[in-house]
């Protein structure tokens, strides 16, 4: 049994609730930041256990917003800071945005190197979009761990999805840069999901306002003919299960030192998860917009190639398939709306 304390930051988040609840399942003790009381007691209820604790941090853009939960805790080795904005529904793309994700990084890495010596491993949740080079519709392009999307701050700041884009980015090359030039104890690995898909951990988490990914399965079973060009999505996916996995995989292996582990389970339009959701939840047929089946196809041939190998070769995880993150968002999402 380990005796390793773990420190998530944003623990409520879609990606960090599934990444804590495995940690407690792995017998690791985790303390985990949320932004109010009330989540932190809403978490602490559905995970049930003992080994879970959680701080208040409002803001992870205030300086030295971790330093207290660090200097009174040194039990804590492992950090894993999953928390950044991930919302569009914003005033300003810097306050709300880029400062966060790129401060919010800053402040954790110097509260730990000022505060816990002892910490020896941090991973840090970036994104495929800071792996993004600017080019989509490059079919002879290949992205892999040493592609960089290089949007600048003025870039970045323009509008709420390029602040996001940009955040992720700079955000993970402030980290990357923090550990080369400034004497630390810890060793970083960064984890890269792409559009991150499957279900909450308890129905109860389902929020009103979705996490911006899962918001994805609630825009195809609202679209209409009329609404459904706003929301186009296409890319790569990862199960959130698996995506938890990697977060913890990358503390624990040694491999993993020093790497950006680049999740994908596959690529994927709109119209895949259309098709999926017509053949599995045969109530939902002639209610969703369904599209063209297999229009998919096509799309996916001129997008970028995907060598994410490398990271294969470190996690070893065999990524559930999209099927599965549909279903299980998708049969939560109606149970908990009675749909
Ligand atoms: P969520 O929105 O569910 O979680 C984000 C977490 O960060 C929440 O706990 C949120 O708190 C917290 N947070 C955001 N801004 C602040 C802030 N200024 N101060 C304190 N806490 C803050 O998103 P995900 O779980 O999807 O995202 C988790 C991480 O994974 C992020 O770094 C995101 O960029 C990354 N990612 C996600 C992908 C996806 O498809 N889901 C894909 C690629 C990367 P609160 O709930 O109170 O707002």
């Amino acid at each position: 049994m380990t005796t390793t304390t773990v420190f998530v930051s944003g623990a409520n988040g879609f990606i960090a609730q599934h990444t804590v609840q495995q940690l407690l399942q792995s017998g690791y003790k985790v303390i985990g930041s949320v932004r109010s009381a009330e989540k932190g007691e809403k978490l602490k209820k559905v995970l049930n256990s003992d080994k879970f604790s959680y701080v208040i941090i409002p803001n992870i853009a205030d300086v030295g917003a971790f330093d207290k939960v660090l200097k009174e805790n040194k039990d804590i080795t492992v950090f894993l800071h999953i928390a950044s904005p991930f919302r569009f529904n914003i005033e300003s793309t810097e306050k709300d945005i880029l400062i966060p994700a790129i401060e919010g990084t800053r402040n954790v890495l110097t509260s730990i190197k000022e505060n816990a010596p002892q910490i020896t491993r941090v991973v840090v949740t970036s994104s495929d979009a800071a792996a993004r080079e600017n080019d989509d519709k490059n079919p002879n392009l290949t992205l892999d761990e040493n592609s960089w999307n290089n949007a600048t701050y003025d870039e970045a700041k323009k509008d709420p999805v390029s602040a996001y884009l940009g955040s992720k980015g700079l955000a993970e090359k402030l980290a990357w840069n923090f550990v080369k030039t400034e004497k630390v104890n810890f060793k970083l690995a960064t984890v890269l999901p792409s559009y991150t898909f499957g279900p909450q951990i308890a129905d109860e988490l389902v929020l009103a306002d979705l996490n911006s990914s899962s918001k994805v399965f609630e825009e195809i079973l609202t679209s209409t003919p009329e609404s459904v060009g706003l929301y186009t999505h296409n890319g790569s996916f990862i199960d959130v299960r698996d995506a938890a996995k990697a977060h913890i995989l990358a503390f624990e292996k040694e491999d993993a030192v020093n790497k950006r582990l680049l999740l994908s389970s596959g690529r994927f339009t709109s119209q895949t998860i259309r098709d999926i959701l017509v053949k599995k939840f045969p109530q939902l047929k002639g209610k969703i917009f369904e599209g063209v089946p297999g229009e998919d196809v096509e799309e996916i041939k001129q997008m970028p190639k995907l060598d994410y190998s490398q990271t294969e070769k470190v996690l070893g995880i065999k990524y559930r398939p999209l099927e599965v993150s549909s279903v299980d968002a998708v049969s939560q999402l109606l149970r908990v709306r009675g749909q």
